[in-house]
């Protein structure tokens, strides 16, 4: 009886899903879409109903064999929705006497369905769009469950790559395995509803370069012109679990909407949060992390007006609230804050939505960024339209009868009161080691994320980690743990790599890139941390193009490079300055070394000694960070001096 019940949620789950599906079809147009979407919920209707007053063991069945061959039912699961059906209708004999007269009832019956269906439709469409209505997201919900339940029904019991996390880390981690090992059966246990994705768009490009369809199909076009979807791969890439076993060369199977619970060491096993257990030989850790909620805006009766913003979810619901508001405050001193305060601000403008950007700190970005750089930021920001509130430090939040949120700040000693629609807070993760921690791996708790050595295994030789969650050795810094996308990629293939046996020490540190539009690029590679020594050195501006400044910033400890941040320097920039982080080199000229990028234009004295002072006013303090504006010189000496300098 019991199962005969999960079954009927699962037909109901399938029924309600499949016509959402047509509906949301972006290769139709909106009218051919709505009149399918009608069409199968009259087709439904009518089977329901006339089931509903007829034989339940004959015309059910042969009624819902119709729908099955959409919506692809099995004989049992068709029988339990006769299961539904017929419990109110206890009587059979009753039941057998109506159903002579149910054909005089299916055009009212159907007239109040589609009915239905059309209001539910157009109230679920706003300027051409689908809102993230309570409909879809139960739709959403039950789908997920849906798929969720086939895919552990088939689950292998043993699997010799378990990957736990689906994110970048565990997506490249996948593809490395099946390069060294071309026959090897990888699982990636996901939390989240996508296969693996690109998250560096979700604040950027989604915002920027894509259109009213984006929420969903999650394309944008990119620089070169080209559809660009954030999904590494198709679903079609993916095997359900059940099949993995079927292919004699192996493949990567997913199994979505799924958490593991429980890592059992000993018995090298995984546990699920549906009960289901896949043991392994070979397990990654790559759980990424968890957006942190800092003080007040944890509050769960103001958990429909405060949105973290960390995945595809967040997105769509964010794209839903960005078009139903006048106001968002978004919080936080990272660059997820102020590229998605600053993508927001651009796509919908000022007038149509006002964007808070409120930090506690002096300027955006400052944890990782010197004021120089920092206040470019802001300048990009303030250019977009964004009122940026720097040194604005939360004290409490409160719900008003209008429906808006406000909130009380603290800014230079007076409270501050700021009152918008929604807030998002993006202020940072915190890693994800709960599952480590009660597999006994050791975690490291200064830095936080589960410790590695430079091979990224763990405490235990069967248990790797990558992304953001792990904190391996470093052969320069020692132990570090970095959030960034490339660092996910490149500990994702040295974990994959790792795990086949053909060990591999990490050596290459990863860069990071920010983009506010036009206005200012920003790639960094190694540690850009703010509270070391910081030496940046500007080219002087032009004055016909203010959003022109090109420079480079060391970050630097005992006269070594640890890091560099390029701003508005392409080409080969990345490159060099992982060398010039690998020598680690005593720099006697930073000057020197600056010319060894792209960063000079010929400036005219007066230019260059303007840009000086500009420079000294804005940074009294010479010593951190150190603000260093070379004299003019034309490209060719630079590229002399660089030369011998290199
Ligand atoms: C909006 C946004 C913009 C960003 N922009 C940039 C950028 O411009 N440049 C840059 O370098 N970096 C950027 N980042 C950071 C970058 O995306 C991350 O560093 C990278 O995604 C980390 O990859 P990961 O695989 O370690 O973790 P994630 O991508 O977070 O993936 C981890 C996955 O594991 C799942 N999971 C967790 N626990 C479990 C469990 N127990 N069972 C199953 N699954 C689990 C999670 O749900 C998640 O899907 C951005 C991040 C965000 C959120």
């Amino acid at each position: 009886m019991k199962d005969d019940l999960q079954l009927s949620s699962e037909i109901l789950e399938l029924l309600l899903r499949s016509p959402w599906r047509f509906v949301c079809n972006a290769n139709r147009t909106d009218q051919q879409n709505f009149f399918i979407f009608l069409r199968f919920t009259v087709l439904l209707a009518y089977s329901v109903y006339v089931a509903w007053l007829s034989d339940p063991e004959v015309v059910m069945l042969s009624r819902l064999s119709r729908c099955s061959k959409t919506a692809s039912l099995t004989v049992r699961q068709i029988k339990a929705v006769n299961l539904i059906a017929t419990q109110p209708l206890s009587t059979a004999n009753g039941d057998h006497q109506q159903s002579s007269s149910s054909s005089s009832n299916i055009f009212p019956a159907t007239i109040v369905f589609g009915s239905v269906a059309a209001l539910l439709y157009v109230l679920n469409r706003e300027d051409g769009r689908f809102k993230k209505s309570a409909l879809r997201e139960f739709i959403d919900a039950e789908t997920a469950s849906l798929k969720k339940k086939l895919a552990n029904k088939n689950l292998p019991e043993h699997v010799p790559y378990v990957l736990i996390g689906g994110g970048t880390a565990a997506y490249y981690a996948a593809l490395t395995i099946r390069a060294y090992k071309p026959d090897s059966e990888v699982l990636i246990i996901a939390s989240e509803g996508e296969t693996p994705y690109n998250k560096p768009p979700l604040s950027k490009e989604l915002w920027l370069y894509g259109n009213d369809k984006t929420f969903r199909t999650l394309e944008y076009i990119g620089v070169t012109g080209k559809k660009r979807d954030i999904r590494y791969e198709s679903d079609g890439f993916y095997l359900n679990p059940g099949a993995l076993k079927e292919f004699k060369h192996g493949a990567v199977a997913i199994i979505r909407n799924t958490t593991a619970t429980d890592i059992d060491p000993v018995k090298k096993q995984v546990t699920l949060d549906t009960g289901k257990k896949v043991s392994y030989d070979k397990l990654l850790i790559a759980t990424g992390g968890k957006p942190k909620i800092p003080y007040p805006f944890y509050i769960p009766h103001m958990r429909n007006k405060v949105l973290t913003y960390h995945n595809v979810s967040d997105f769509q619901r964010l794209h839903y609230i960005a078009h139903n508001s006048k106001s968002i405050l978004i919080f936080g001193n990272g660059p997820v804050a102020s590229e998605l305060a600053f993508s927001l601000e651009s796509k919908f403008g000022r007038e149509k939505l006002q964007i808070v950007h409120a930090f506690s700190e002096d300027y955006p970005m400052q944890h990782s960024l010197p004021p120089s750089v920092g206040e470019q930021v802001e300048t990009a920001l303030k250019g977009a339209g964004v009122v940026v509130a720097s040194k604005h430090k939360p004290l409490f939040i409160d719900k008003l009868p209008s429906g808006q949120v406000e909130v009380i700040f603290e800014n230079d000693g007076k409270k501050k009161r700021v009152i918008v629609d929604h807030i998002v807070v993006a202020d940072g993760i915190t890693p994800s080691v709960k599952l480590a921690e009660s597999a006994g791996l050791e975690i490291d708790d200064t830095i936080g994320g589960i410790a590695a050595d430079s091979k990224l295994k763990t405490s235990n030789p069967d248990i790797f980690v990558a992304g953001d969650v792990a904190a391996y050795v470093d052969p320069i810094q020692g132990r570090v743990r970095v959030e960034q996308w490339e660092n996910a990629q490149i500990t994702g293939r040295l974990a994959g790599q790792n795990m086949t046996g053909n060990f591999k020490d990490f050596h290459h540190p990863s860069s990071f890139n920010s983009l506010f539009g036009h206005y200012i690029h920003l790639n960094g590679v190694g540690r850009l941390d703010s509270s070391l020594e910081t030496v940046a050195v500007f080219a002087p501006v032009d004055k016909d193009d203010p959003d022109s400044a090109k420079g480079v910033v060391f970050y630097v400890q005992d006269r070594k490079v640890l890091g560099v941040l390029l701003v508005n320097v392409f080409g080969l920039g990345i490159e060099l300055s992982r060398k010039i982080i690998a020598d680690q080199k005593e720099i006697a000229d930073f000057v020197q070394l600056a010319k060894l990028f792209d960063i000079y234009q010929p400036p005219t004295p007066e230019e260059s000694e303007a840009a000086t002072d500009t420079d000294r006013q804005e940074n009294p303090e010479k010593s951190r960070p150190q603000e260093v504006v070379p004299t003019a010189e034309s490209p060719a000496d630079s590229q002399a001096k660089a030369t011998t300098t290199a």
